[in-house]
């Protein structure tokens, strides 16, 4: 049986967060390989100026060096135009061809990506895992998904992660206001924010 997790998002920047909640689902679902998949346009998140993909691309593949699981995807990023979720699934099955498929989010995403436009063909299509996240309630997610058949919710699995507190949007904010982000990231990307000059401007 192989299994794969896919961990979406916008890495702006990447943050123990986005890495401790990948690890502890390949723990718990004995994923084989956990692909990070930067997003080139993330249709949700037009309301402020994305850094280029170039120097997220770069910080992500930094992140993973460190876990033999952990690989960087640019499936996205390689496609052109607006990456739907069902598109970056959909391609990930043909390329790994996987026993089980496992898209990762945060419990305050889970419910943006399933959609109730959408949630049929992408619950059908791999399981989603929403990991705890501070300032979300997650039984307020069990609470949304009343009205969906058994098949459909069996396909959401909530896990619990050490709470992490930590947030793209309060890391660029510090690097902008001059407060430290020593310890909320991976030393090189800490690192290469600086070297870039990333954040200044939020
Ligand atoms: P931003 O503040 O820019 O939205 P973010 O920290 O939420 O950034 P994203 O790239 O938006 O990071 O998130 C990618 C995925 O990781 C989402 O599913 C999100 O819910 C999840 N995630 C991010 N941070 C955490 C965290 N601290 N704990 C659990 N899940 C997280
Ligand atoms: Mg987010």
């Amino acid at each position: 049986m192989s299994s794969i997790a896919i961990m979406g998002g916008t890495f702006d920047p990447i943050h123990y967060g986005h890495l401790v909640a990948a690890e502890q689902v390949r723990h718990e679902f004995q994923c084989e390989q956990v692909l990070f998949i930067p997003a080139s346009i993330p249709p949700h998140k037009d309301k402020r100026l994305i850094s280029p993909v170039v120097h997220r691309l770069a910080m992500t593949q930094m992140a993973v060096v460190t876990n033999d699981y952990f690989t960087v995807s640019t499936l996205e990023i390689d496609r052109s135009g607006p990456s739907y979720t069902i598109d970056t699934v959909k391609a990930v099955k043909e390329k790994y061809n996987p026993d089980n498929l496992y898209f990762i989010t945060g419990a305050d995403a889970v419910l943006e990506i399933i959609s109730w436009k959408n949630v049929e063909q992408l619950l059908s299509a791999c399981n989603f895992v929403a990991a705890t996240r501070p300032g979300y309630d997650i039984s307020n997610l069990q609470h949304k998904l009343d009205g969906l058949p058994g098949e459909h919710l069996r396909k959401i699995i909530s896990i619990y992660i050490p709470a992490l507190a930590i947030s793209s949007t309060d890391i660029r904010r510090r690097v902008h206001k001059g407060e430290p982000i020593k310890y909320l990231l991976p030393e090189p990307v800490e690192h290469y924010i600086k070297k870039n000059n990333l954040y200044k401007e939020v």
